[in-house]
């Protein structure tokens, strides 16, 4: 908790350290020993966010595509050719912001990565509309800093809802976003990866331990019922899931900063974990002008 207290100090945040009668008097169902409040923390409908960031690029002159895989890519000294299943283009230049497939776009590129992406299936529960008032603040546990994810949550979303989760679990597949999605492609990449095999090898308890909670509803509960105690299963209502793509290092690590593979003409996105999203703004800035660098002919 002070690593976090510090972290929010080298960023520059207004905050503010809650003893815990402090803690109770903001929060009456949360319990703590302490608490951090960062006035500035907040929540947007994303969904919404990422229509008007696509109407303002549409008005630009952009044109979105959608049902368009990307299969093949091909450099060449004046271009770049763009594959789909049904069409192909040429461009001067490319940007990829591929996520979960991140690593097998840089490949199409005949670059050869040195992480790999690894899926973590991100599960949450929603509390009935009774508990929309439980909490005042966003609330976040203290995190395991050896993790690049934040812990289950409770999240008072902008409709006025309030989510629990995410968790943490390992996925059987790059987009599995049900617990019975399996790839057995991607299975096999994932564990013949070595980077992979010492991440699962490191982690090994906590992963398993994220598995049983995925299954085992009360399990799940318990580690929101660490700060918010007075919550039961019967609260815990279905909400649909998310996958991080998290790169991996060959080496064993979790990637946890922004990650970019660079060609002559390319620029591609290999890791934006979470904060990504809140980020997106300043991240497309930095990419412009590593862009603007690219600009040969
Ligand atoms: C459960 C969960 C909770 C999160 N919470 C937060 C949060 O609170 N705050 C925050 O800032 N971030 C959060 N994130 C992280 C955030 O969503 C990511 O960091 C961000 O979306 C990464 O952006 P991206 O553009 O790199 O990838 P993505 O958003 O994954 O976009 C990649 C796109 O590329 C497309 N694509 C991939 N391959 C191809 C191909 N071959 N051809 C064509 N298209 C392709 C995909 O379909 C996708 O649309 C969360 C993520 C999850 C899963």
């Amino acid at each position: 908790m002070l690593l976090l207290w510090e972290r929010t100090a080298a960023n520059g945040l207004q905050r503010e350290w809650l003893e815990a009668d402090a803690l109770r008097e903001r929060e009456p169902n949360i319990s703590g020993v302490a608490g951090i409040h960062v006035p500035s923390s907040g929540i947007v409908d994303y969904a919404q966010v990422t229509r008007a960031m696509a109407a303002d690029f549409q008005r630009l002159g952009g044109e979105i595509r959608y049902d368009a895989e990307v299969t093949g890519l091909e450099e060449r000294r004046q271009e770049v050719v763009v594959s789909t299943g049904k069409e192909t283009h040429t461009s001067r230049y490319l940007v990829s912001c591929s996520g979960l497939m991140a690593d097998k776009v840089i490949r199409m590129l005949g670059q050869k990565p040195d992480f790999t992406i690894c899926p973590f299936r991100g599960e949450y529960y929603q509390l009935p509309e009774q508990h929309n008032h439980i909490v005042n603040h966003l609330i976040y546990p203290i995190p395991d800093p050896a993790m690049p994810f934040l812990g289950v949550h409770l999240t008072r979303m902008i409709d006025g809802s309030v989510t629990v989760g995410p968790n943490a679990v390992l996925a059987l597949k790059r987009e599995g976003y049900r617990k019975r999605d399996v790839s057995l492609a991607d299975m096999g990449q994932m564990l013949t990866h070595p980077g992979i095999l010492k991440v699962l090898g490191k982690h090994f308890r906590p992963g398993l331990s994220e598995m049983k909670n995925s299954f085992y509803k009360r399990g799940y509960l318990g580690l929101v019922r660490k700060y918010c105690p007075s919550l039961t299963a019967d609260d815990l209502l279905p909400y649909p899931a998310g996958v991080r793509a998290q790169a991996v290092s060959k080496d064993g690590n979790l990637v946890d900063d922004f990650l970019f593979v660079n060609t002559r003409r390319t620029l591609n996105v290999g890791n934006a974990p979470s904060p990504a999203a809140t980020s997106a703004l300043p991240i497309g800035a930095h990419i412009v002008k590593q862009v603007a660098a690219l600009l040969i002919d």
